[in-house]
């Protein structure tokens, strides 16, 4: 299958499970994890239609996408892997979403070059929830996920999206997924970025408006 049959099949899957969704009438968008990708293989995505992008690391973005992004301008990119504060400023500069807010130090460096460069309106952000409170994972843990969603909205004023998370991987995913969809209910937030290749449809089904999607796309990574 190439990348466009991937695409498309994908596309049949969340109509699917959209309509098993308790959730109508929500649109769920696909982000495809480039990592590892060339660039021959990006822009077979974004002939398919994909417009959303997302990498772990800054040091590849930097390398791959400001000449993707040149001869593709109406694609976003996403940071979908941790980020370091003293990155942030090379993040802003890479990527349109940071979806991986997740710590009060991080969420201050991040709102203060927010605030200072005018260019970085249209930029909003993720919260990064570490929904099943494991050790070696990033992610703010539910206990301390509220105070810290109200400050990154209220006191650093943040243009808070919603939330994302990746549930441990040998537990099944849809309670969590409730968990995390409950949170975004309480602070009235839109988005919930959550499923990758191997839960997605629990995800949709769950109230994902975003969806990861790496190897259901490009297949395995190299
Ligand atoms: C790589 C990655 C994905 C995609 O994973 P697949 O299982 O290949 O679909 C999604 N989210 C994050 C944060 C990732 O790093």
């Amino acid at each position: 299958m190439t990348i466009n049959d991937h695409i498309h099949a994908l596309r049949q899957d969340i109509e699917k499970s959209s309509k098993n969704s308790t959730l109508n009438g929500r649109s769920v968008n696909i982000l495809a994890a480039s990592k590892t990708q060339p660039p021959e293989m990006i822009e077979q995505a974004i002939e398919a239609g994909i417009t959303i992008f997302g990498e772990n690391r800054v040091q590849e973005a930097a390398d791959k996408w400001p000449a993707l992004k040149e001869a593709h301008p109406h694609v976003k990119l996403h940071l979908i892997g941790p980020l370091q504060t003293n990155k942030v400023k090379q993040a802003l500069e890479l990527f349109d979403v940071i979806q991986t807010l997740d710590r009060p130090k991080l969420a201050d460096a991040t709102a203060k070059h927010h605030r200072n460069h005018p260019s970085l309106a249209t930029h909003h952000y993720f919260i990064q929830v570490n929904i099943g409170s494991e050790q070696q994972k990033s992610g703010i843990l539910p206990e301390d996920a509220d105070d810290f969603i109200a400050y990154c909205k209220h006191e650093l004023k943040l243009p808070i999206a919603g939330l994302m998370c990746i549930p441990p991987a040998e537990e099944p995913a849809t309670p969590h997924f409730t968990a995390l969809r409950n949170m975004t209910k309480k602070h009235e937030l839109s988005q919930l970025s959550m499923g990758m290749s191997g839960d997605y449809k629990e995800a949709v089904e769950a109230g994902s408006t975003l969806i990861r999607i790496g190897t259901g796309i490009f297949g395995k990574r190299l």
